[in-house]
């Protein structure tokens, strides 16, 4: 089925332009589509990230005085590589955590988007002079890079989720520690063969993999990382905004979301679907931009269930490396669970299953979900208040724009929103009344290098991609001269 070459002597810890842990302990990489190992990787602990850490602090020295347009280079080759092997980096991508493999290539040219973007922001990282405080007193504002980085990224995209903060990073003269999910640490690995390739020098990336709480303690406890970046779970984001404390961290944190979908009637509804459809089911709704949750004015209501319905049935579930598949398998069994409990909680409260509705448990580590559509869902299903991280999409009633915009901010998270409407007075009210950060109007795939991704409440702190992207990773200094 698959002719990947899985580099086995790659499948390490990068350290200061080496491949190491090979004496450590190891962990599986599962295939989620038939429950296969495909690789053994290193359990790295705390002295391994000390290691990647010290590596890193000092390539900083050198890094971050290279010119900017020398880095800006460097950032480009990366992306260059990233397309000429795109669809080796794909099918890891798919292997290792099951998105279909039309998925995957769309992911290479996103993750490598962001090297290109920020390749060309490095020579926009702007000071500015400010008026003196006397005669004889000049301002000037300069940015510097903050210094050592650190990056947990998710399995969810496990390129894209890396190089949305390793191309600011490097852009900015910072150097980075990567640790990626456990359960896709080979895209990972193969992204660091990439940057080893294009000539990035040594100790200006590094990559860690193994047990998640004690290379997040060595980050959060070693003063010589200045910055954490992370994008995972809201648990995990508080957990280490709690740990930043001892050293006073920079952090930037992409966390969860439970994204609405609202309807009018004046929408064009076959827009819509389409938009239902790419944002709800694409990598089986394991995004924390997918929609969550569907709301539909009552006139358009049967309207817009029966040709959404009519388009989920064209859906194929099954392994992402075969032709034509649009639903992978969900990334494990505690993901699948979670998907099964929170259908089961909607229909006993009284939801139909329109279409869907179940899935198949295969073996321990290889699940499936069916695309799945409840309608008749009210607000006190857990469904509508849980992230579900599944190809389930539950949809409610609602009367009006007021009633509706309070259903939609009444969530502690603020990630995305989405909804369709063709008249501008109506979008520009109800776009301006959401509290998200990412609002899509008559737009349910809205993520892209050049604008400010990121959340409001528990959604997260700091934005990823677009000019707000690179200022993370500066620190700001004035200096103030007196004649
Ligand atoms: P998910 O539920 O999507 O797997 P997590 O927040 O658990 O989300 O995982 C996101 C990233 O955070 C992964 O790289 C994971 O290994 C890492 N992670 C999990 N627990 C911790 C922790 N205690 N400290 C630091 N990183 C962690």
């Amino acid at each position: 089925m698959s002719n990947v070459q899985l580099s086995a002597e790659k499948h390490l810890n990068f350290i200061n332009g080496e491949w190491t842990g090979g004496n450590l302990k190891t962990f599986d990489v599962i295939n989620p589509a038939n429950g296969k190992v495909i690789a053994k990787v290193p359990y790295s602990g705390k002295a391994e990230t000390d290691e990647a850490i010290e590596a890193a602090h000092t390539a900083f020295q050198s890094w971050s005085k290279t010119a900017a347009t020398e880095r800006a280079q460097v950032l480009r080759k990366v992306a260059e590589m990233m397309h000429e092997n795109k669809e080796e980096l794909a099918k890891i991508m798919t292997l290792e955590m099951g998105k279909p493999l039309a998925e995957s290539r769309g992911e290479v040219n996103y993750a490598a988007s962001f090297l290109e973007w920020y390749a060309e922001e490095a020579r926009r990282v702007y000071g500015r002079t400010v008026p003196g405080k006397s005669a004889n007193n000049r301002i000037q504002v300069v940015k510097q890079p903050v210094g050592v980085v650190a990056a947990i990224t998710p399995w969810n995209f496990p390129a894209a989720m890396i190089t949305r903060k390793l191309g600011p990073a490097l852009a900015a003269g910072c150097t980075i520690v990567i640790k990626p999910a456990e359960s896709t640490p080979l895209t990972a690995m193969k992204l660091m063969e990439f940057c080893e390739e294009a000539g990035v020098p040594k100790g200006v990336v590094n990559l860690v993999t193994g047990n998640p709480g004690e290379i997040g303690e060595a980050f959060m406890s070693n003063p010589k990382v200045r910055k954490v970046t992370f994008t995972g779970s809201t648990a995990v984001g508080k957990h280490l905004i709690r740990q930043s404390a001892d050293t006073v961290k920079n952090i930037s944190l992409e966390l969860g979301g439970h994204a609405p979908l609202i309807i009018f009637d004046d929408a064009d509804i076959e827009k819509a679907v389409q938009g239902a459809i790419a944002s709800k089911y694409r990598n089986a709704g394991q995004t924390c931009i997918c929609i969550n949750r569907i709301y539909v004015q009552t006139n358009v209501y049967d309207k817009f269930v029966s040709a959404f319905t009519e388009a989920v049935s064209q859906l194929k579930v099954g392994n992402g490396l075969d032709e034509g598949v649009d639903i992978g398998p969900m990334i494990n069994k505690a993901g699948y669970e979670k998907v099964d409990k929170h259908v089961q909680d909607a229909v006993s409260k009284g939801a139909e299953v329109v279409i869907g509705g179940q899935g198949e448990v295969v073996n321990e580590n290889a699940c499936f979900y069916q695309p799945t559509i409840l309608k008749d869902v009210t607000s006190e299903m857990v469904i509508m208040s849980e992230e579900t991280f599944g190809p389930v999409a539950p949809i409610q009633k609602f009367e009006t724009e007021e009633e509706v915009i309070e259903f939609a901010n009444n969530t502690p998270y603020g990630l995305s929103a989405y909804f369709y409407t063709e008249s501008v007075t109506r979008g520009t009210k109800i776009m301006e009344s959401l509290d998200y950060g990412i609002v899509g109007w008559n737009d349910a795939l809205p993520s892209t290098a050049q604008a400010p991704f990121g959340g409001m409440k528990e959604s997260g702190i700091g934005r990823e991609g677009g000019i707000e992207g690179i200022e993370p990773y500066l620190e700001t200094k004035y200096v103030s001269l007196g004649l």
